[in-house]
């Protein structure tokens, strides 16, 4: 599978949430998708839809005071991180980041342009946007399939 951009509109939270739904039921073992937007766009809203779809029950919190979550229920390991306060990539050698990265369960990055040096040579970008003239509740959800790093975080 090579690379591909796809663009979705959702015009409310549940609508974010089914395609989260959608794309983690699809995930496959060592994809890593990286979550790009600004707070408040809808990044854990999609997350908790993506979780689900990987058959994961229990309910799905933010990560950012512990970098990591994981959860082994579903159908693959999933690992949710939010790197918003790494300083630098050394403190993801610490936490062991490349065992998750390149192993076989599914790695959901919020904030990975913050590691996008140590990110593998093909990734899964979801970019959310809002555009508040198509209203409060309207979000542009951009997929890129099999993205590179350096193209998608311009490093
Ligand atoms: P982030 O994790 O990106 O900081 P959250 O997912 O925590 O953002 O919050 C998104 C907020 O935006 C929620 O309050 C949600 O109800 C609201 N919202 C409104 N419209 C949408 C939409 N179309 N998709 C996702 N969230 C939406
Ligand atoms: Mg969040």
């Amino acid at each position: 599978m090579g690379y591909s951009r796809t663009e979705k509109e959702t015009f409310s939270p549940e609508e974010t949430m089914a395609l989260g739904v959608k794309l983690g039921s699809q995930a496959r073992p060592g994809e890593v998708y990286c979550l790009v937007g600004d707070l408040g766009v809808g990044k854990t809203v999609f997350t908790q839809g993506f979780a689900k779809g990987m058959g994961i029950l229990e309910p799905i919190s933010s990560p950012t005071f512990t970098i990591l979550q994981e959860y082994e229920e579903g159908r693959l390991p999933f690992y949710h991180f939010d790197v918003y306060r790494i300083s630098d990539e050394e403190e993801m050698d610490e936490i062991g980041f490349d065992d998750y990265i390149y192993g076989q369960g599914v790695c959901l990055i919020e904030w990975a342009g913050r590691v996008a040096g140590l990110l593998p040579e093909h990734i899964q970008v979801i970019r959310i946007d809002k555009d508040l003239e198509k209203g409060f509740d309207y979000r542009k959800i951009t997929i890129e399939r099999e993205a590179r790093p350096d193209a998608a975080f311009g490093c």
